[in-house]
């Protein structure tokens, strides 16, 4: 049986990376009449230390942007991950379970922790390990993800793989990463070797799901770009990663490939391309923007939606987690 896990940290505003790489592919899946599960991983924004009342808002803020983007609370659950208390229960199992060598070359503690490691929670380096028990707790078979999220996934599988031989069973399926879509990977707007990020500390590094018209096209104009005009074919992105981030970009949103992208634009400057962009960008973001604001004016109805969300999912994650300590051992007497 399939069932879809993913989730989204509210460390921060969502970006037009985790819109094109991750929300607007949840919502496509719901539509796929498979089960699925969307989650505010709250848990995970706190291995960086997240001011509480930001947190609080940031969680009201990711839920209503999910809804605003065309998921459906009562079609998919929507909850945030510390209501459902099975997640960090399984994430202390499989902490048990996951070895420091595998933990030890995963790339994203790398670059989150940068170069002075020992100041980095121990939750930041524990991450890969809860994001496991998150995706098991529902048995969950497909994970959609941006690109940055595969070997996570992966190590996923490994927990699940090592969990089941450990202790002579199939307890756990092995989950697959679905990386697909026209932008699996949105870059910097800034740096075109940087992946677009809610917690970078630039704000011209992305564009939220918040920003207004103006600070869209200003944000798309200020975007950092090679001299040169754009090529006249899909080859000539090579080596040029921010002409090749804004022209991806531009087929994501307008649904058309890069090639047809290019033949539109081939010899043209810039200065002529970024509007188009920037354009296209206001037309897809400012009615969910006009949404969540809607949204986000009765607060208690977002913690409704969670709670209830919650109880779906802690229904589901519960005997799945019962099950996995029975299969360790654990004396169950109520
Ligand atoms: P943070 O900087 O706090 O890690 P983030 O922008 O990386 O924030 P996450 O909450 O870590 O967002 O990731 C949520 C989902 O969005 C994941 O599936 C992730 O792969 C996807 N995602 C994040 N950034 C991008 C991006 N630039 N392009 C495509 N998908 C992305
Ligand atoms: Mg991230």
């Amino acid at each position: 049986k399939h069932r879809v896990f993913s989730g989204i940290q509210p460390s921060g505003n969502l970006t037009l990376g985790n819109y094109l790489g991750a929300v607007k592919r949840f919502v496509e899946m719901q539509d796929s009449g498979i089960e699925t599960i969307y989650c505010v991983v709250d848990l995970h924004a706190i291995t960086v230390w997240q001011d509480p009342e930001k947190l609080r808002h940031a969680t009201r803020e990711l839920a209503a942007a999910y809804i605003a983007c065309g998921l459906d609370p009562t079609r998919s659950i929507l909850f945030n991950q510390s209501q459902v208390s099975a997640h960090a229960e399984l994430g202390w199992l499989f902490n048990c379970v996951a070895r420091l060598g595998w933990m030890n070359r995963m790339t994203q503690f790398k670059d989150k922790a940068g170069k002075n490691a020992e100041k980095a929670s121990l939750g930041l380096y524990a991450y890969p390990s809860l994001m496991a028990a998150d995706i098991l707790t529902y048995q969950a078979t497909h994970v959609p993800v941006g690109e940055d999220q595969k070997q996570h996934v992966e190590l996923a599988r490994d927990i699940a793989g090592k969990f089941n031989h450990d202790y002579g069973t199939e307890y756990f399926p092995l989950p697959e990463p679905i990386i697909e879509g026209a932008a699996t990977r949105v870059m910097s707007l800034r740096d075109g070797t940087k992946k677009m990020s809610k917690s970078d500390p630039s704000d011209l590094s992305r564009i939220n799901l918040t920003d207004d018209a103006d600070t869209i096209a200003k944000k798309i104009k200020k975007a950092k770009t090679d001299p040169e005009p754009l090529p006249d074919s899909v080859d000539g992105l090579d080596g040029r990663p921010e002409a090749k981030n804004l022209v991806s970009i531009y087929a994501a949103l307008s649904g058309k490939s890069k090639a047809d992208v290019i033949a539109e634009f081939a010899g043209q400057q810039f200065g002529a391309f970024k509007p188009a962009l920037a354009d296209l960008a206001v037309a897809e973001l400012s009615p969910i923007t006009a949404r969540m604001s809607d949204l986000m004016a009765d607060p208690a109805e977002i913690d409704r939606i969670l709670g209830d969300g919650a109880d779906r999912a802690a229904a589901l994650a519960e005997p799945v987690l019962a099950g996995a300590k029975d299969v360790m051992g654990f004396v169950r007497s109520r």
